[in-house]
């Protein structure tokens, strides 16, 4: 298929709305919307009984309707290994900063892919992402994409002055670097949703090709607590993660989030390093980069369960001037 048909095809897809859904009433439209399924693939993708739990219908008529989700959502197609392989040579990478981080990602951060990066507080996360951004305007025989950049902060923690800082060390005109970022506070994890999908009308405007979200799941963490809420905080994290992906495929962007450890409250002697949101966002992000502290500014970087790169680890520096190579 042709590029633009491909966009055109999905942007048609966009525009089905629940009522399409064969079975789908004005009343049970309601149902779904009121607790976040608004949207023809989220209901394709979810399960009957996370369905039934959140509106109270019964499992048999959702069974019903995801089936015929899916029908109209068009999923599962099967694409030729060529068609695939053509799409992966549009396929562009970002520099990290540093040349061990970027060599242990085959390149850099790839684009039409959800990177992730995780670890505890002030494991360097937000560093790098302040530094993503930097590098994004810069030329592309530097390892940038000459490109705009949207964030996404939900911890207020972005920083114009590392801006400026890590734009020094690189010869950059700051100036330039910071009107280039465009950083949207999200306030809850309502508001981060919209962003994630209004994301894409943004990059017309801007043709950013790198979409940034620090912290993926702060919000979602702090909003959904308990077992009780998992289900639905699930869904919506599917929801958003796929806004993203989608933003990333159709744009040819790099999507890099950020992501905080936790011990699971349901393992008593869990793992104090996975990652929140569990099996929606492990499955989604691409690849995943374990971050952890070293001595004097070193961070260890641990790539984890990339589709077709070996396990392994870099060393890189945190430093005033940004992410440089760790020795
Ligand atoms: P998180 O993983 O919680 O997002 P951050 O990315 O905010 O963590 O990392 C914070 C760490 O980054 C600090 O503890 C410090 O080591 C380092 N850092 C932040 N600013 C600077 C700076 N100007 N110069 C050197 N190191 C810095
Ligand atoms: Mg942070």
């Amino acid at each position: 298929m042709e590029k633009n048909e491909k966009v055109k095809k999905e942007d048609e897809e966009k525009k089905l709305s629940i009522e399409d859904i064969p079975g789908v009433g004005e009343a049970t439209a309601e149902k779904l919307r009121e607790n976040g399924l608004d949207d023809v693939m989220a209901i394709a993708t979810a399960s009957p009984k996370d369905v039934s739990d959140l509106t109270g219908i019964g499992e048999g008529a959702i069974a019903k309707i995801i089936s015929a989700a899916r029908k109209i959502a068009d999923i599962g197609n099967f694409e030729t290994g060529e068609e695939i392989f053509q799409k992966r040579k549009d396929v562009l990478r970002l520099t990290t900063g540093s040349q061990n981080l970027n060599n242990l990602l085959g390149g850099g951060l790839e684009t039409q892919s959800i990177t992730e990066f995780f670890g505890e507080f002030g494991s360097g996360k937000t560093q790098i992402m302040h530094q993503l951004a930097v590098n994004c305007t810069m030329p592309e025989e530097k390892g940038g994409f000459n490109s705009d950049v949207l964030i996404i902060d939900t911890e207020n923690t972005f920083r114009p002055e590392r801006i400026i800082q890590m734009s020094k060390y690189r010869e950059l005109d700051s100036d330039e670097v910071l009107r280039r970022i465009h950083v949207a506070r999200a306030y809850n994890s309502h508001h981060q949703i919209l962003l994630g999908e209004k994301a894409g009308e943004m990059a017309k405007e801007y043709k950013a090709k790198l979409l940034i979200v620090d912290s993926l799941t702060s919000h979602f963490r702090s909003e959904y607590m308990g077992r009780g809420s998992l289900s639905e905080r699930q869904q919506l994290l599917n929801r958003h993660m796929h806004d993203l992906l989608r933003f990333g495929t159709l744009q040819n962007a790099v999507i890099a989030v950020t992501n905080q450890v936790a011990a699971r409250p349901d393992v008593f002697f869990g793992d104090p390093t996975a990652p929140i949101g569990g099996n929606i966002v492990g499955h989604t992000a691409t690849f995943r980069i374990y971050l952890r502290k070293g001595k004097a500014g070193k961070r260890i970087a641990r790539l984890i369960d990339s589709p077709y790169l070996p396990e392994g680890e870099a060393v890189i520096q945190v430093s005033e001037d940004g992410i440089i190579d760790g020795t």
